[in-house]
């Protein structure tokens, strides 16, 4: 037994046989055939591409049929796995004596020389979408499953899961997620949070310790992987699993209740969405509407845009099944570390702080109308409000509320109902924003905090890189100011200030949350009833009291000295009562 310690991101435990994924990093030896062998490896190589290909089917099969542009994409790689010129080009070379994995191998590297001289760019970008299927059947012949298209329950072990694989995999199939790099506000972790799914993050030598369809058992609170466990540590963990579970139901029960200090103020708890399956947990766990629908999920998961009818229907079911709560879309964010195959966007050195989110939309402006129309036409069916990531000053969240604007006359000569009063918001997540928040604020209806890209910008440090990750500090005390005078500029011009970046769901950061007197908290919905059980044992002037030490202090271990001071005991005793009732 071996054991290995992360960064344990998504609670809950697993034991179960582990699935490597090496997107794009196949290893492929060669060997020779003898003579006698040829008619067993080419029958070998027939029966990869046909079981490749039924998988692909399978997984279509099992697709809701409103999903049809994912249909039509698995249609068109089905087609491309069974493409007899790749399949008789293959079986030339095994005649030639190759093995199977080598001659496809030969044969994927002829096209990549084709494929580079077309002088299309858009053709010579299809060679991705053709080597990702070969891929597939080597991994097949080399005795995976392949790809994600396994059928037995499995931890998933990776290098790192890009926001696209992350969603590509399959809840019911995936018992957690183990990868090498990562950090807690990674959007992996944040995926897999919400999904309910076991998360340690950046965990180093997963991969070389770790072989396909080794057992390993996962604990996602703690960080710990044990590789081979010993038939003790099985048995504990499913002495975790089982107080894991049975703390979920007390939750559940508690659900409902309203999040309000013992002496009465009033916190409205909200969920993060990343993706529409997520509705009924966002239900389950009480949350008061949805405080951010990341949107962009529905772009990296699939090859082309998605069209206005699709995203007006996913957000209508949403903006219905939420009813009467609020349901607060952003605008697509993607650039950065998120990235869709159905947009061009530029390689960038820093994407980080290139052309992402806002700046995006308002470059490309038909991509910003579709998401506008889609979302002012599904605000006729609940209420709903909009709003725009990554602002940087007054003048970028004009043009886009303007913008706004146009679209709202064009639906309205067009017919379509929808709210004209739509409210319309500008996330916090910029430091030049939060320098010019008084003057934001006197033209949003709303404020969000994103503490997730807040502190990655003002600290200068990359949230994804698990190499900074231990100087990524909530408690740092300019973050605090930050938070500070954001809530401060929004109640001055009478707006709500709500905060949706991770900080908002973790128990240790809510008494100084409350004493900031944020209006909102939107968290993974998981988090909420806990969230709200320790907001009822808490009161609102002692939150008030230690705002008011901590922005004296200088350095963030004086900050975190200062809430464990107040505040740890506390935690810690209500933690074990939560873990023990
Ligand atoms: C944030 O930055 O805090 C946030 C909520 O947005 P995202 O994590 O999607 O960038
Ligand atoms: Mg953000």
């Amino acid at each position: 037994m071996k054991i290995l310690r992360g960064l344990g991101v998504s609670a809950g435990v697993a034991v179960g046989p582990a699935q490597l994924i090496f997107p794009g990093h196949i290893k492929v030896s060669r060997t020779q055939i003898p003579p006698s062998e040829i008619p067993k490896e080419i029958k070998r190589l027939e029966e990869a591409i046909e079981a490749t290909a039924q998988e692909i089917q399978r997984l279509k099969a099992q697709l809701p049929e409103n999903l049809g542009e994912v249909h039509a994409i698995l249609e068109a790689q089905r087609l491309i796995v069974k493409d007899p010129s790749l399949s008789s080009e293959a079986e030339a070379l095994i005649r030639k004596g190759f093995n199977a994995e080598w001659a496809l191998f030969k044969v994927l590297d002829r096209y990549r020389q084709a494929f580079a001289e077309l002088p299309d760019e858009y053709f010579r970008e299809r060679y991705q979408d053709l080597a990702s299927m070969v891929e597939k059947v080597i991994f097949y012949l080399q005795g995976h499953r392949s790809g994600n298209a396994w059928e037995e329950k499995s931890i998933i072990v990776a290098q790192d899961l890009s926001p696209a694989d992350t969603v590509g995999l399959k809840p019911d199939l995936t018992l957690a997620f183990v990868t090498e790099g990562g950090s807690r506000t990674s959007h992996t972790a944040i995926v897999a949070r919400s999904l309910g799914i076991p998360a340690v993050v950046a965990a180093k030598g997963v991969l070389k310790e770790i072989s396909p369809g080794d057992l390993v058992a996962v604990d996602g609170t703690t960080g710990e992987i044990f590789i081979a466990p010993e038939p003790e540590i099985i048995a504990e963990f499913s002495q975790r699993a089982r107080r894991f579970q049975r703390l979920k139901e007390r939750l559940h029960q508690v659900a409902h209740l309203e999040a309000q200090t013992k002496d009465g103020r009033r916190i409205t708890l909200q969920a993060n969405l990343d993706l529409p399956e997520e509705i009924p947990f966002v239900r389950e766990y009480g949350a008061e509407g949805i405080g951010l629908f990341r949107t962009e999920y529905l772009y990296v998961s699939r090859r082309e845009l998605p069209s206005e009818e699709l995203l007006f229907e996913t957000y209508r079911q949403v903006v219905e099944s939420l009813r009467p709560y609020p349901v607060t879309i952003r605008t697509l964010d993607i650039g950065g570390d998120k990235f869709a195959s159905g947009l061009e966007l530029p390689e960038e050195i820093n994407p980080a702080l290139g052309l992402r989110a806002i700046r995006l939309c308002l470059k490309q402006e038909d991509l910003f109308r579709t998401q506008l129309r889609a979302i002012l036409r599904a605000s006729a069916y609940g209420q709903v409000k909009v709003m725009f990531p990554l602002i940087s000053g007054v003048a970028e969240f004009l043009r886009a509320r303007n913008f706004l604007e146009r679209i709202k006359e064009e639906l309205a000569q067009e017919g379509h109902p929808f709210d004209p009063e739509i409210q319309v918001g500008v996330m916090i997540e910029v430091p030049s924003a939060v320098a010019v928040a008084d003057l934001l604020a006197k033209e949003a209806d709303f404020f969000s905090i994103g503490t997730n890209d807040l502190i990655q910008y003002t600290l200068a440090i990359d949230r994804g890189n698990e190499e900074v990750s231990e100087l990524y500090e909530p408690l740092h005390p300019a973050i605090l100011r930050l938070i500070k005078a954001t809530v401060e500029a929004g109640h001055r011009e009478g707006i709500p200030v709500s905060m949706c970046g991770e900080m908002a769901g973790d128990l240790l950061y809510i008494p100084l949350l409350v004493g900031f007197e944020l209006d909102e908290l939107s968290m993974t919905p998981q988090s909420i009833p806990e969230v709200k059980l320790f907001i009822r044992e808490l009161e609102f002037r002692h939150c008030r009291e230690l705002v008011e030490r901590v922005l004296h202090l200088t350095c963030q271990d004086e900050v975190k000295e200062a809430v464990a001071a107040v505040f740890g005991p506390r935690l810690q005793e209500f933690s074990k009562r939560l873990w023990s009732e």
